[in-house]
């Protein structure tokens, strides 16, 4: 069925009776030509444009837990193409341009709000490094406004400009930058490649990787043995866990993000706010909630949830930045476990197994680049040619030198 407004009207009048399930619940077939490891906002999208663009059958998505649980349902989706280094910049603002027609193309409402992103700064020095940047974004061909103090006055009025420790000298205006929500992204790439026939298999955990000789056989899981031709891991927090299932050791360490959400407000937060020194970071979802968070946690660690000392520095810059916050109560604060890259930068490549590839490193920022992702890790798989935008995303970069050290996405700086 076709979702439409027309629909809706349609269905409210006789009892949202006709509504199917939005994806097939197929059993785990024996093998497969393609199998992507890991349900969440990669996998799905790496598997619906390996069908729609490659036109490739028989690929199943496998995920341990049920779709849309893991950082695809976690962040504070922001999604913005504001990236200064050559690899980096081309590759997010090709994803910008599919999330741009996302929702006609999956037939799948997502939110999308292009509500403009302001990166603040506090210096002389900082304001140079933002100009250098918003150039770079506006040669790649994506948009960028300098403001200077008067200018992020009248779209943040609500800022403490004289702050002693942070005072606002200006800020880096991305009125492309945005919004989406998070799960329904999730959703509408399960949705379009179910109906592409893709196997969406939940409760199906890979527990190993039988290789042979250098090459991928097939994977041992929670629900029997599945072969398979080609197999890519797209499991975000869990990259090195499962790579090293084949034998493999990552440059990827895995650490906890979180994020927090107040009860309901009017609209008064029209933008995403960004305050990298204080790294504190906000926008208001839809429904009115502030949506905040901060840094990753200083130690690795695999639990996916929330912590007071950390909570503790988020709560503080937001006072800091802007103290009417402190009248809001914070209703949840969650966690989601971070595939932290040396370079701050993720690796789309294939691995030394033959017929394993690696798709991971995205840091805090994964969920902007969830279109483009899948769309290059299709490429990759479909033609064996690394695809023009994601050609630096490689693997041994981290031994031959070849980083892509931006910052303000590693571990550096909070961007978001
Ligand atoms: C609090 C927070 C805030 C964030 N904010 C932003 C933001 O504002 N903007 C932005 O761009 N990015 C943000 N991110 C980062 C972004 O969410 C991630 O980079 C991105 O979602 C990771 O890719 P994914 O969606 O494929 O991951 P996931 O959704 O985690 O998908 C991986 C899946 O693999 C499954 N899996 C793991 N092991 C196995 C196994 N052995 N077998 C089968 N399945 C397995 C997991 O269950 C999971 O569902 C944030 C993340 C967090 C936690």
């Amino acid at each position: 069925m076709r979702y439409s407004g027309l629909q809706v009207l349609w269905e409210g009048l006789r009892g949202n009776r006709g509504w199917g399930p939005a994806w097939t619940k197929p059993e785990p077939k024996p093998a497969y030509d393609i199998v992507i490891i890991g349900g969440g906002g990669h996998g799905l999208s790496t598997a619906y444009y390996l069908a729609k663009n490659h036109g490739l059958k028989n690929i199943a998505v496998l995920e341990k837990g049920y779709l849309g649980g893991g950082n695809i349902g976690r962040n504070t989706t922001i999604v913005r193409a504001n990236y200064f280094l050559p690899g980096n910049s081309e590759f997010y603002s090709h994803s910008l341009k599919l999330w741009e027609g996302l929702e006609a193309e999956l037939n799948y409402n997502v939110m999308h709000s292009q509500r403009g992103l302001i990166n603040l700064f506090h210096s002389d020095g900082q304001r140079d490094a933002f100009a250098r940047r918003g150039n770079a974004m506006i040669n790649q061909g994506d948009d960028a406004i300098l403001l200077d103090r008067e200018g992020v006055r009248a779209h943040l009025p609500y800022l403490d400009f004289e702050n002693h420790r942070f005072p606002v000298y200006g800020g880096l205006l991305h009125p492309r930058g945005g919004t989406a929500r998070h799960d329904a992204v999730a959703w509408g790439y399960a949705r379009a490649a179910s109906r592409l026939g893709v196997d969406l298999i939940e409760n199906c955990e890979v527990t190993g990787i039988t290789v042979n000789g250098g090459k991928l056989q097939g994977l041992t899981t929670t629900r029997g043995e599945i072969g398979a031709k080609k197999v890519a891991i797209v499991v975000a927090g869990r990259s090195g866990q499962v790579a090293a299932m084949a034998g493999l050791t990552l440059p990827i360490e895995s650490h906890v993000l979180q994020a927090f959400v107040t009860e309901g407000l009017k609209p008064c937060i029209d933008h995403v706010v960004s305050f990298g020194m204080g790294h504190f970071y906000i926008s208001q979802s839809d429904k009115g909630g502030l949506v905040f968070g901060g840094d990753i946690d200083f130690h690795a660690s695999y639990a996916a949830r929330g912590n007071l000392p950390m909570m503790e520095h988020v709560m503080e810059a937001g006072m800091a930045l802007m103290p009417m916050i402190g009248r809001a109560r914070v209703l949840r604060s969650w966690g989601g476990i971070m595939d932290m890259s040396p370079d701050g930068s993720p690796v789309i490549d294939r691995t030394p197994v033959d017929g394993l590839y690696i798709n991971c490193g995205w840091n805090y920022g994964g969920f902007k680049a969830v279109p483009a992702s899948g769309w290059c890790l299709a490429h990759l798989m479909a033609t064996d040619e690394s695809h023009e935008v994601a050609r630096r995303f490689r693997l041994d970069r981290f031994a031959t030198g070849h980083l892509l050290d931006e910052e303000g996405t590693g571990s550096q700086h909070n961007l978001h």
